[in-house]
């Protein structure tokens, strides 16, 4: 029963009665006991059992295929390895690392418009055919190093208001399609479907919906090429907490209706997703420690001969920082807000304070400013749904080591993931799919 019994990676069973967030503590406890109070995870697998079934409740008609560039933890794919989900993979190494988990080569599309030949020649021999394009020299690429190849042409999207817009890079024009499609035709490649990313933590479900509705004339031109259009990949963009102004179902039952309008079940079309942040986001919470305080005083002259008073503003650095897991704050636009570990009193005072990382750099900063009441050294700052874009882009920039990230997970969701293996999502299963 035990398919993690290979020792890839160390997880523990959460007691009963207890959440990761208990672990976190006993974790901070631990610590403080033992002296070492380096920033550490803790995540819960559970979340991301939690996420599959959610996601076939909210959007039945649509197969994920995870973005392992998103949060490329072992535990976090052989999970969803076991639990049947495709793969979204961008590199020759993703490809490589997906398929160590003996996923099979049609439950990953290589979903990066723009490839390096050998990349691609390590995908032909993986026997990976789903292969992502934008563009003209992509297709004379592809023709010479995997002529079988089954493409996926992916369209531009335009959301003015998505966080971060995906469309500046990739994507082709609808008025360049047909252009392609020749092209295509003329190198021997064979077209198979239409993708779009509508970019990061899209907040217009309406850009869903335009999206569908391009790929439909696109797929309407592809079968005048005689191209056998059977593909529709929505992308990802889905967000992955509950602190974004839409709820992933008021964005999906949006998205459902067009599916069902422009492609409607009866038209075979398989239509599949490239959720990343969805599925890991809320799932790691970080610990990170208090190594430095400083209180800056400055002098406010009280008016008429008042004595003046003073304002109070801290600095904290703390052990993990911009260089770590928090290059998000950058890279994926993130909003990161601390929770205290120890419960403010009714009455407490807040002052404005900067939280800074661990390194040299002077940009190494993680908040510029918030309201938080007086903290002293040693004391422990939380940072919830750090799960995407946060680890696997950090580094060791002035010699910090990476966070240790313990995972959990509680008996009953280890026996539905095996529940899962066995009967795939059982309508009773779809009941654990609440949104929390
Ligand atoms: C990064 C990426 C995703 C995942 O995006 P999320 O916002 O994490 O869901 C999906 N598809 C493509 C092509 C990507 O580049």
């Amino acid at each position: 029963m035990n398919y993690f019994g290979n020792k890839e990676f160390d997880f523990s069973f959460l007691e009963e009665g207890l959440t990761a967030r208990d672990v976190l503590e006993q974790k901070i406890n631990e610590a403080s006991l033992s002296g070492n109070k380096d920033a550490f995870y803790v995540a819960d697998l559970g979340d991301i059992v939690k996420k599959h079934v959610r996601w076939f409740k909210a959007l039945p008609r649509v197969t994920p295929f995870y973005a392992v560039k998103c949060n490329d933890s072992k535990a976090i794919v052989k999970i969803l390895a076991i639990l049947g989900a495709g793969f979204d993979c961008a590199s020759k190494n993703e490809i490589q690392f997906v398929q160590s988990f003996g996923v099979s080569p049609e439950r990953i599309i290589y979903a990066n418009p723009c490839k390096q030949d050998s990349h691609i020649r390590y995908a032909a021999s993986g026997g990976v055919e789903k292969l992502t394009f934008d563009c003209e020299s992509e297709l004379v690429t592809v023709a010479r190093n995997h002529p079988n190849a089954k493409l996926v042409l992916r369209i531009t999207t335009d959301d003015p208001k998505a966080v971060c817009q995906a469309n500046s890079k990739f994507g082709a024009p609808l008025k360049i399609c047909r252009t392609l499609m020749q092209r295509a035709k003329e190198l021997n490649l064979e077209i198979i479907g239409v993708c779009f990313h509508v970019g990061n933590r899209c907040t217009d479900p309406q850009r869903f919906v335009q999206a569908v509705s391009d790929a439909r004339y696109v797929f309407d031109m592809g079968a005048e090429f005689g191209f056998n259009m059977s593909l529709l990949d929505i992308g990802g963009g889905f967000s992955g907490t509950e602190d974004t102004k839409l709820k992933f179902e008021e964005v999906t039952s949006v998205i459902n209706p067009a599916l069902d309008k422009y492609f409607p079940k009866d038209s075979g079309v398989q239509i599949i997703a490239e959720p990343g942040r969805y599925y890991v986001a809320s799932a790691f919470t970080i610990a990170v420690n208090i190594i430095t305080k400083k209180v800056i005083v400055t002098e406010q002259t009280g008016s008429d001969g008042d004595d003046p008073s003073y304002a109070k503003t801290f600095m904290y650095y703390v052990n993990d920082g911009f260089y770590g897991s928090f290059s998000c704050t950058l890279y994926d636009r993130a909003h990161v807000k601390p929770l205290l570990q120890k419960k403010p009193k009714m009455d407490e005072k807040y002052f404005p304070s900067s939280i800074w990382g661990p390194t040299c750099n002077i940009d190494d900063r993680i908040i510029e400013r918030c309201d938080l009441p007086e903290l002293q050294v040693g004391e422990w700052m939380l940072f919830e749904n750090m799960g995407a874009y946060t680890e696997v882009a950090s580094s060791t920039f002035n010699g910090f080591q990476r966070p240790s990230i313990f995972y959990v997970i509680s008996r009953p969701y280890w026996q539905l993931i095996h529940d899962i293996k066995e009967h795939g999502i059982l309508p009773e299963y779809l009941q654990l799919g609440e949104a929390k």
